[in-house]
């Protein structure tokens, strides 16, 4: 708004000083005026103008200035008009649209089509030396003032991509910023979780312990007695083996891990996760779909753990793809976060995806919509990756499968980035 009426009172300054111009003398005539006031009105709606011309608007532009300033000149004496300085509007012009090189070419155009009014006199009157030097005097005002204003309009342009650069980056450290500390809140909530699960998983252990050992015991003395009782003394053990079995992910899940971390490359790695899903669901009809960059870095990774993240990884996707099968997309690049160089692997799958408001849940423990499920797969993959000094991030798109990108970096980070 205010942005608008600063245009408007420009206009008016316009008009202003060119009815100044209109009215003073040495000739006081209707074509003057008329000139004058096409040159007011083309001014004020140069930029509708270029709006409706956008690819040679500016060319037509001056053009149109350098007739009409020509125009004026040739009603106000020609070579002798007092209105000579009217050719700085399109030589200003010029420098504010173009480069250096276009700007001087213009300029060189408008100084000629001034200077050509000499040949009109030429049959009456001698040129002078005198003549001459004032004549290349105001041609050398021309050229002064189109360097001039050409220098500042590039130096503006020049501070102006720096801000809109220095913006970007900005925008991009904050976007970055947020992201980290996204992550250092769900890595917070792991470890409160895991103390957690740890000491319950603990106590948990005894007892089932016990049961196990009595339900056993139980079954063996039952062996004669009526089989719906060694069946329900069946169910007691295995129900019981199915605890034991979270309890000790839960303990997996909590323990800290120790990394045997050894170079390795990440390719082989997906293989073989990529095969016991296959092993897992042989009948699956999963087009995978592999994008492996050449000249992969060795990672420093713990062997074992790596292809546990790539295991639950593929295995998940194959689950959300379900029965019909789908397409799988797994791309290994090189890539760079934060200053570290490192490998970003993509796992995108057609599945059903992850809904938007699930997204921020999907990575916490015990997070299932799995009829079965325990929950705890994304939740080790991220402790995992987290240990390795990674991220893994989803990205799913409304009615698009999931997509995981994990990125692990070359190796363990200086001493002094710590
Ligand atoms: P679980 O597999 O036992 O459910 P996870 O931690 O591996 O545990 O996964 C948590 C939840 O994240 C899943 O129940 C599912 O809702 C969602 N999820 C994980 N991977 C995918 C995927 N590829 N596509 C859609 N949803 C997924």
């Amino acid at each position: 708004m205010a942005q608008r009426r600063s245009f408007a009172w420009m206009d008016l300054l316009w008009l202003a000083f060119l009815g100044g111009l209109a009215v003073l003398q040495p000739r006081l005539e209707v074509h003057k005026q008329l000139t004058l006031l096409a040159i007011g009105v083309f001014q004020i709606l140069e930029r509708r103008f270029l709006g409706w011309v956008p690819a040679r608007g500016r060319n037509y532009s001056v053009i149109l200035k350098i007739l009409l300033a020509s125009l004026l000149v040739d009603h106000t004496g020609g070579i002798l008009s007092s209105y000579y300085l009217i050719y700085l509007v399109p030589v200003v012009t010029a420098a504010m649209f173009f480069d250096a090189w276009a700007t001087m070419a213009w300029t060189v155009l408008t100084s000629a089509v001034y200077c050509s009014f000499v040949l009109w006199v030429l049959s009456e009157y001698e040129v002078t030396a005198e003549g001459a030097t004032e004549l290349a005097i105001r041609n050398l005002f021309f050229f002064l003032a189109a360097i001039v204003v050409n220098r500042f309009v590039t130096e503006n342009r020049r501070q102006a991509t720096r801000y809109r650069q220095l913006a970007e980056a900005l925008a991009e450290t904050n976007r970055r910023l947020e992201a980290a500390q996204e992550e250092a809140r769900r890595s917070e909530r792991l470890a409160a979780l895991g103390q957690l699960s740890a000491g319950l998983a603990h106590e948990l252990r005894n007892p089932l312990a016990v049961i196990k050992g009595s339900a056993e015991t139980l079954m063996r003395k039952l062996a004669a007695a009526d089989p719906i009782t060694t069946e329900m003394a069946g169910y007691i053990s295995s129900e019981v083996n199915r605890l034991n079995s979270i309890v000790t992910r839960f303990l997996d899940f909590a323990r800290p891990l120790k990394l045997e971390r050894r170079r390795e490359q990440i390719p082989p790695l997906i293989e073989r996760a990529l095969k016991a899903a296959r092993d897992r669901w042989p009948d699956a009809q999963v087009e995978v779909q592999r994008q492996f960059a050449a000249a992969l870095p060795e990672i420093s990774v713990d062997h074992e753990l790596a292809e546990q993240v790539f295991t639950n990884l593929v295995l998940n996707a194959y689950e959300a793809m379900g029965p019909g099968g789908g397409k799988l997309r797994v791309a290994a690049a090189v890539a760079q976060s934060d200053g570290r160089r490192g490998v970003e692997i993509t796992f995108e799958d057609t599945g059903p995806g992850v809904p938007a408001e699930l997204r921020g849940q999907v990575f916490n423990p015990f997070f299932t919509t799995k009829e079965s499920g325990v929950g705890l797969g994304l939740s080790i993959v991220s402790k995992i990756v987290d240990d390795h000094r990674g991220w893994i991030h989803l990205a799913s798109e409304p009615g698009e499968g999931a997509c995981f990108r994990v990125f692990l970096p070359e190796g363990e980070p200086p001493e002094a980035a710590l």
